[in-house]
């Protein structure tokens, strides 16, 4: 039997489905978690927590969901019953430097981290999610192409812009796929990298020159893009599929008036691809439990 997080005490409040699968993969190490906002199986050392003031104390890290809080400081918990609050009382309750797990810390969640002396961990931040995460995204940008687009994405033509984690992983299934995939990137290493995978290097300062006959166009990158100018080069037949976070790399207005087709598509590891996306999270959070503890 390898190390566990026998003894250790978890607290899980709100999330989805994945979170759920962490809560599985924590129970199955042995530690304690106490769960609100989230309907749990009954599993081993696995409790529904009635007085949070009380119960929260004393744990040894925090799980919030992927997405957060929103702006008015309610959890992510579409699987609750109502809506649930992130109470202040409660932060006051756990010790400072326990860790506080989140996929990425919207700005309300970073002020009060702040104002709280909390030690937030943003998962979604780490490669080693970041990488197994676009494997869903991928497949769940190209099954959105398949639904908008009246061709096959074999023999499409498809743009893909930005060559990080998820950039990468959709260029390499589109090309598998059959797709004329062109990959814009500002690196030469990474335009260089493009070419050895067969893929078509597009420099990103050259962009509009490949635009007009562009079937499909998939954003990775996190800033705005596809300006007004650039989008006035793409043909309104194209699709374009925004997978940046929001508010996306689009300037979806111009986009509307110009007559083409855009979206923003967020959160597709979860939409997709639950368990999968749980289970990512669940190894590097128990990793990264395990490591605290010393085991
Ligand atoms: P990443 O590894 O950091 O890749 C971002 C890419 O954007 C890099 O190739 C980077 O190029 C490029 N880039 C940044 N600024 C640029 C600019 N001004 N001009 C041209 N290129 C620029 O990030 P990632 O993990 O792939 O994630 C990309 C985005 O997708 C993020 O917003 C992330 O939150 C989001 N995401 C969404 C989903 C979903 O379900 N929709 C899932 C996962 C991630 P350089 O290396 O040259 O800087």
């Amino acid at each position: 039997m390898g190390p566990d997080l026998r003894g250790m005490s978890i607290a899980v409040l709100g999330g989805d489905a994945r979170e759920l699968v962490v809560i599985e993969k924590l129970s199955s190490l042995g530690a304690l978690i106490k769960v609100m906002g989230l309907p749990v199986k009954d599993l081993p050392g696995v409790t529904v927590i009635r007085n949070p003031e009380e119960e929260l104390s004393g744990i040894q890290a925090l799980i919030l969901p992927v997405p957060g809080i929103d702006d008015n400081g309610c959890l992510y918990c579409p699987l609750a019953a109502g809506p649930l609050n992130l109470n202040m009382e409660w932060l006051d309750r756990i010790q400072p430097n326990i860790p506080v797990f989140v996929g990425l810390a919207k700005p309300k969640l970073a002020q009060i981290a702040a104002q709280k002396n909390l030690r937030l961990i943003e998962t979604m931040k780490l490669d080693e999610v970041a990488i197994l995460n676009s494997i869903p995204t991928a497949e769940g940008a190209v099954q959105m192409a398949m639904e908008m687009l009246p061709v096959t994405i074999h023999g499409c033509k498809a743009l893909v812009l930005g060559f990080g984690r998820t950039g990468a992983t959709l260029s390499r299934l589109l090309g598998a796929m059959g797709a004329r995939t062109m990959v814009a990137a500002r690196r030469p290493g990474y335009l260089a990298r493009i070419t050895e995978l067969n893929l078509i290097p597009v420099p990103f300062y050259k962009l509009d020159e490949y635009l007009y006959d562009i079937e499909i166009i998939f954003n990775t990158v996190p800033v705005l893009v596809l300006t007004e100018e650039i989008l006035r080069k793409v043909s309104p037949e194209a699709v374009i599929i925004d997978l940046a976070s929001a508010p996306g790399g689009t300037d979806f207005r111009a986009a509307e008036v110009l007559g083409i087709k855009a979206v923003l598509a967020p959160g597709l590891p979860g939409k997709v691809a639950p368990r999968t996306a749980g289970m990512i999270l669940a190894q590097v959070i128990s990793r990264l439990l395990l490591e605290e503890m010393g085991r």
